[in-house]
C-alpha cells in the first residue's frame, strides 16, 4: 500500500516534471473508484495551467489556475509520468495530458481516485482533510502536542497512531518501527506514555519516515519514468515482518501480535513499556 513517502516522492516527482504545463486534455477510461471520477475531466480542466501540487496525508492537492484535483492512490494506486505514445496497460484508468508527456494513474484495485474541485471550493475543507492529523515533519508535532492530545486516550498508542487523527503517515510498518526505535510497547495505552517517551516517539517517527523519503528519492526517477519499478519502497524493517527472528539490539526473539486487526512486531524485552 503507498504510504506517506511514496505519495510525497510521487509529489516531487509529478511536480519535476508537469509544473507550469497546461493542461492539454485528459482520457478516463473507468471511472468507478472510491469517489466517481469525472468522465469530463478533459474539458474541466484544458487549457489550465498546474500551479502546484501540494500534499496532506497521504492525498494530493494539484492546484490549476481555475480549479483542483484532489487524489488518493487507495490500496494499489500509481501516478506516473510517461511520454504520451506510451501504450496503455491494464489498470491504467486515466491519462491527464500536458503537451507531450501523460500523467498516468494505475490502480488494479480501484480503492483510490481523483476528484475534481471548482475553484471556489476549498480542498483542505473536505472531511476527510479536515480530520487529519498533524504532518511528522511540521513544527506543531512535537511531544508537548502528543502529550495534550493523548491525554484522555485510553486505546494503545499503536491504533491511535494507525488512525492518522493525531499526526498522519504513520502506517503499520512505519508504525512498528518508530515503536521499536522509540523502545515503547505497542499495547501500552496512549495516556500512559511520559513526555520523555513522547519526545523520543517524535524523533523515531521523523527518523523513520526520513529514512523511507531518502531511499524513494535515490527512486524517484524510476518512480516517474517507463521503465520505473511497479513496487513500492521496502523499508529496511528492524522488527516489522521479523516475528521469530533475533532482536537486532538485544537478540531476543521478536513477537507478532494481532491488535485491532493489524499486526503488531515487537521485541518484548527492548519494548517493555
Ligand atoms: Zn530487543
Amino acid at each position: 500500500m503507498p504510504e506517506l513517502p511514496e505519495v510525497e516522492i510521487t509529489r516531487q516527482g509529478l511536480l519535476k516534471k508537469i509544473k507550469h504545463q497546461v493542461c492539454t486534455g485528459a482520457m478516463v477510461r473507468e471511472t468507478r473508484f472510491r469517489k466517481t471520477i469525472p468522465s469530463d475531466l478533459g474539458i474541466l480542466l484544458s487549457g489550465q495551467r498546474l500551479l502546484d501540487i501540494k500534499r496532506r496525508g497521504k492525498y494530493l492537492i494539484w492546484c490549476f489556475e481555475r480549479s483542483f484535483l484532489v487524489s488518493h492512490l487507495g490500496m494499489s494506486g500509481v501516478l506516473r509520468v510517461f511520454p504520451k505514445e506510451e501504450p496503455v496497460r491494464k489498470h491504467d484508468h486515466v491519462d491527464i495530458e500536458f503537451g507531450d508527456l501523460v500523467v498516468r494513474y494505475h490502480d488494479p484495485r480501484r480503492f483510490g481516485f481523483i476528484i475534481w474541485l471548482d475553484k471556489t471550493e476549498i480542498p483542505e475543507d473536505l472531511p476527510e482533510i479536515k480530520r487529519l492529523g498533524v504532518e511528522p515533519f511540521s513544527v506543531e508535532f512535537n511531544a508537548q502536542y502528543l502529550e495534550e492530545s493523548l491525554r484522555k486516550i485510553t486505546r494503545s498508542i499503536k491504533e491511535v497512531l494507525l488512525s492518522g487523527h493525531v499526526v498522519v503517515g504513520v502506517g503499520n510498518i512505519y508504525c512498528s518501527e518508530s515503536l521499536f526505535e522509540a523502545g515503547i510497547n505497542p499495547f501500552i495505552s496512549a495516556n500512559k506514555l511520559s513526555l520523555k517517551q513522547l519526545e523520543k516517539l517524535v524523533q523515531a517517527i521523523r527518523t523513520i519516515l526520513s529514512l523511507s523519503l531518502q531511499e524513494g528519492g535515490s527512486t524517484l526517477k524510476d518512480f516517474v519514468s517507463a521503465e520505473g519499478k511497479e513496487g513500492y519502497f521496502t523499508l529496511n524493517a528492524k522488527v516489522y515482518a521479523r516475528s521469530g527472528k533475533p532482536c537486532l539490539r538485544c537478540g531476543k526473539t521478536i513477537e507478532k501480535k494481532m491488535q485491532n486487526g493489524r499486526a503488531s512486531y515487537y521485541c518484548p524485552h527492548c519494548q517493555r513499556v
